[in-house]
């Protein structure tokens, strides 16, 4: 079976993870913080806090904003369930704005009528975060401005996008956010195994967040509330749990990320690739935003019911029949059980929805082939022709 994602390991991860195996330190130590000074160097932000998974980052940093019972959190439904999981384990009261069409990324048309009706029934949210879906950047410059004028912040759901540009700078530079999250589990653009990174350029909300990781606790004498008792001493000032990384996983991100140009060229260039043997056949292919550059975590074709009655559905079991591990990205999150029980309901956001029955995401890693990209493209064609 071709996977529809794939990480890829080279020696010098390998000779990266076993230095550290070797070494005394293995949970969080001098090799997180060397990680996350790579990936802050990388974006061009000003602190990272490196954490054992992208949903904690998200969660880390809607506690840092102090997201709580009240209050009220905003995303998209088509994003994985950890973007709005995160906010409602902070008891928070969530709600989401419906896709834009061509980008499949939050609309800005809806996001503007909805906060216009919001702000009339003082129901603003504290915090919106866009997902920048597939790799490509959502439309910052705009959000922010909306922000500047509702007075919401901003967490970049980045977990596709590390690599990626918008206006010609480094998703993850936070010009147009508070904090950037990045997920670094295998099928995304470098790996830890399992790690995500939140960054951000605030010093207090990045003290925050490293609080936050270690069970709320600190060990520095500047942040406690009365003078040490004696060098063990430590105080916890706030509620958490344990979401540190370890310094083998640090090691191999740090490694991963000095490859990371190489892997987006070339996830960019097989995405190219899609493009020229997929324009003539009857599938939408992805929309190039002209502010943004791709990393190209998916690459998805829209695959529109004709008079056949051929759907997303046959061709997406013909495709794995055929070896090829094509996946959907993603089930609009409103229409999830667990969510029906908040009071969502299928037929909230009709865009994310139509999107996704037409949707599947062909295979796309720096190590697939062009024999293997010709036989997917093969296949597909195949199918759209019976
Ligand atoms: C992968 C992903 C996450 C969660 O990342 P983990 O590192 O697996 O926790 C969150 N949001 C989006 C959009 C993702 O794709």
């Amino acid at each position: 079976m071709i996977p529809y994602g794939k990480h890829r390991i080279i020696q010098a991860d390998i000779d990266a993870v076993a230095r550290v195996l070797e070494s005394d330190w293995l949970t969080q130590g001098p090799a997180v913080e060397i990680f996350e000074s790579k990936i802050t160097d990388y974006c061009g932000a000003k602190h990272g806090i490196a954490v054992c998974n992208a949903t904690a980052a998200l969660y880390l940093a809607y506690r840092a904003l102090e997201l709580g019972p009240g209050d009220i959190f905003w995303t998209v439904p088509n994003t994985f369930v950890a973007t709005s999981n995160a906010a409602l384990i902070c008891g928070a009261m969530i709600d989401f704005v419906d896709i834009d069409p061509q980008t499949y990324n939050i609309s800005l048309l809806d996001l503007e009528k909805k906060l216009h009706y919001a702000n009339k029934r003082g129901q603003l949210p504290k915090i919106l975060a866009p997902v920048h879906f597939s790799g490509q950047s959502c439309p910052m410059q705009e959000i922010k401005q909306l922000s500047n004028q509702y007075g919401f912040s901003i967490v970049e759901d980045a977990s596709h996008a590390i690599g990626g540009q918008y206006l010609n700078e480094p998703v993850g530079n936070c010009k147009f956010s508070d904090i950037t999250v990045f997920s670094f589990h295998p099928v995304k653009i470098i790996t830890t195994g399992e790690g995500g990174m939140a960054v951000t350029n605030s010093t207090s909300l990045a003290e925050k967040m490293k609080l936050l990781r270690n069970h709320g606790i600190t060990r520095s004498p500047h942040e406690m509330t009365r003078s040490i008792d004696g060098p063990w001493y430590y105080q916890q000032l706030d509620l958490s749990l344990n979401y540190r990384i370890t310094d083998i996983q640090a090691a191999l991100g740090s490694s991963q990320i000095d490859r990371i140009d190489r892997m987006v060229a070339k996830r960019g260039e097989l995405a190219s690739r899609y493009d020229a043997a997929l324009c003539n056949i009857n599938v939408v292919l992805p929309h190039r935003d002209q502010h943004a550059l791709s990393s190209w975590h998916l690459y998805v074709v829209k695959i529109e019911a004709n008079d056949l009655g051929l759907s997303r559905h046959r061709i997406f079991c013909s495709m794995r029949e055929a070896g090829i591990g094509v996946n959907v990205h993603y089930i609009p999150i409103h229409t999830q059980p667990y969510y029906e029980t908040l009071g969502f309901h299928h037929g909230d956001f009709p865009v994310a929805e139509k999107y996704y029955e037409n949707a599947i995401t062909l295979p796309l890693y720096p190590e697939l082939s062009h024999s293997e990209q010709n036989y997917i493209v093969e296949t597909l064609m195949h199918l759209l022709s019976l």
